[in-house]
Formats: structure tokens, sequence, C-alpha cells
């Protein structure tokens, strides 16, 4: 990739979105552009030596001065949460198909080489996993559609606009469907946290206090896959870089119960705590996990970064943000 184009990534206040700037300036990218809605106090990383903006890309005129004169656009933008977000928030989920479409029609305009559309395993059909026992998902696997609702059919629908975006109008357009990616400087509470930096915050707050207790959503046996934010980093430059056009899933393929989570972070914190199992709350899908069969063959990779690692670098950038008087 040209490192002089002008690179703009949205929702770049985000977790990916703050990683991947960081990646474009580590391997010299000299022009990039970071946008997203949230004021600039509250992006999740922000960096001087870049075009900042604060723009809402549910509005085209800010769609079109977010891509004016850029040769590459990685689309993170979404109003997104984990599953407490998603079950609760459907209509605004799929309110972010507005930026999803602003952004394709600017950069056709604009006359952008590339487009990149981060998609969800949400996309999948739910009848597909309803048990934790798996079989893995494969990119075939999300028709006939039936995604998750809201969220899910946002992202299907976003896909199937790059896709013809690319047919009709020769807009080269990359996909990645991604499975729950986690690490540091992502969402760890106010409502939209994953499981992973949940049950990291819970963990910290029990030993932190004298309560040695953890509320976990569901029974606990409910199974996912888990990609930490390296790994992620990695998957989606090589499936930008590449001449893959379909959807390609990006994710872990270490199936594990969220049982199993909370007991690497209790060996992360040195702690065992009581766990007490709110079978009411959000909890998504029985059970899913990605087949990585198509990742292997299109660019001869796959992640691969443990758990325990990826988890214990979150664990401990999750401490430190933690003020004190939280777990009292
Ligand atoms: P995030 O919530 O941390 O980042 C998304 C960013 O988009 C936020 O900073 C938000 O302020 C911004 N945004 C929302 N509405 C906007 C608007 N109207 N205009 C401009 N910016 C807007 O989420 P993330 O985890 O970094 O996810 C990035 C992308 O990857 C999203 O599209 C998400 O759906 C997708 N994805 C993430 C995961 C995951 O596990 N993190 C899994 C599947 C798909």
């Amino acid at each position: 990739m040209n490192t002089r184009e002008l690179t703009v990534v949205t929702g770049a206040g985000g977790f990916i979105g703050g990683h991947l700037v960081a990646a474009l300036r580590a391997r010299g990218d000299a022009r990039i552009r970071a946008i997203d809605v949230k004021p600039f106090e509250r992006w999740f990383q922000l960096f001087g030596d870049v075009d900042n903006r604060q723009l809402d890309l549910r509005d085209k005129a800010a769609c079109d001065a977010a891509v004016k004169d850029a040769g590459v656009v990685y689309n993170f933008a979404s109003d997104m949460g984990g599953m407490g977000f998603i079950e609760r928030n459907k209509a605004a989920c799929m309110l972010s198909v507005l930026i999803n479409t602003q952004l394709l029609m600017a950069a056709r305009a604009q006359g952008c080489q590339r487009f990149f559309f981060a998609s969800s395993a949400c996309v999948y059909a739910a009848e597909r996993q309803v048990s934790p026992a798996v079989t893995a998902l494969k990119e075939s696997d999300a028709y006939p559609a039936m995604p998750e609702d809201g969220y899910g059919w946002e992202k299907l629908f976003s896909e199937r606009m790059c896709r013809h975006f690319t047919e009709d109008y020769g807009l080269v357009t990359r996909i990645a469907r991604y499975h729950n990616v986690y690490g540091p400087h992502g969402t760890w509470n106010g409502g939209r946290e994953k499981a992973p930096a949940a049950i990291c915050r819970k963990v910290i707050e029990a030993k932190r206090s004298a309560r040695h207790e953890i509320e976990i959503w569901g029974d606990g046996e409910q199974t996912r896959s888990f990609m930490f934010i390296d790994d992620c980093l990695r998957g989606t430059s090589l499936i930008m870089d590449s001449a893959y056009p379909e959807p390609v899933n990006l994710g872990s393929d270490r199936l594990v119960t969220v049982n199993q989570l909370v007991d690497i972070v209790e060996r992360i914190a040195g702690i065992r705590l009581h766990r007490r199992y709110d079978l009411t709350a959000p909890q998504g899908v029985r059970g899913r996990n990605s087949d990585n069969t198509k990742i292997r063959e299109v660019l001869g990779w796959a992640p691969s970064i443990p758990l325990e690692v990826g988890l214990e670098r979150t664990y401990r950038w999750i401490y430190d943000q933690m003020p004190a008087e939280m777990a009292a």
C-alpha cells in the first residue's frame, strides 16, 4: 500500500479504529485522517500528527468532507456495543446503515481506491448457533439470511452495499467479519462493553473489594471465540491488501465457554470468586465459533495469539483505568 496517499479511518475514536490509526502511523503512513462523532476527549487514542475530525457520518455532507482527497477508507464507525447494547438498541444499530451508505457514495464520488467495511459474526443465522457445541461458521453460512436482529441485519445489508458498489461502480471493497475482538483501549464499562472487558472489570472490582463474588450473564456455558486486537489489525491489513473481494471471517477459532473465560481472568488476578448466574440477562446466541478455512486459504494466515496472553494485557490496562473508588 502507498504510504503517501491519504488514508481515512472512521470510528477512529473507538477501539479498533484507534488501534488502526496507531498501526498506520507505526508503519510510516504520513497522511491519515481520523473521524469520529465523539468529542476528542472521549477518543480512546488521539494522535497530534493526524488530521482528527469530529463528524457525524450519518450526514452526507460529513461523509463528503471525511473522504475528500482520500485514496483509502477504513470504515469502523458504527453505533454498537456488546450484547447488553445490541439486544436493547436495535433501531439505533440499524441506523448505522446510514453511515456505510453515505460513505460508500462519497468514496465512489471521490474516486477512492479501496474501501474497507468492518462486518461482524452477527450476520450469521441464529438457528445455526443454538448449541454451545457449535459447528464453526463458514462464510457461506450467512445465506439464506436470518442474522442477529437489528445489528446483524445492518451488517449484512451493508456488506451487500459494498458488493454492489464493486459490481456496478467498480469501487474496490474489502470486508472482514470480525468475531469478538478484545484488548486494551476499548470500552470496559458504561453498558457497551463486551464479555472479555466486562469480566476483567468485574474480577478487578471483586478483587479490590471484600465481596469475592461475580455476576455472570446466563449460565456461563454459552460458547464464543475471542480475538486479540493485534491479530485483528494484522488480519484487517492483510484482507485490505488482498485480491479477495468477498467477506472473510476474521476471528479466533478457539472455542471457550464464558465460565472458561472467567477461569482465565481469575488466574490472571490470582483469585477465585463465587459465581452468581443471571439467567434473565442478555446472552446472545448459545454458541459461536469462526471457521478459518477461508482465511487460511486466501491469506495463508489466521489469528493465533493465545487468549491467556491477550487477556493478561487487557486485564492490566483495565486495572490501570479503574479509579480505586469504583471498586470500593
Ligand atoms: P467502538 O464502539 O469502540 O467504535 C465505533 C466508533 O464509531 C465509536 O467511537 C463511535 O463513536 C463511532 N461512531 C458511531 N456513530 C458514528 C457516527 N454517526 N459518525 C462517526 N462516528 C460514529 O467499536 P469497535 O469495537 O471499535 O468496532 C469497530 C467496528 O468493528 C464496528 O463497525 C463494529 O460493528 C465492528 N465489529 C466489532 C467487533 C468487536 O468485537 N469489537 C466485532 C464485530 C464487528
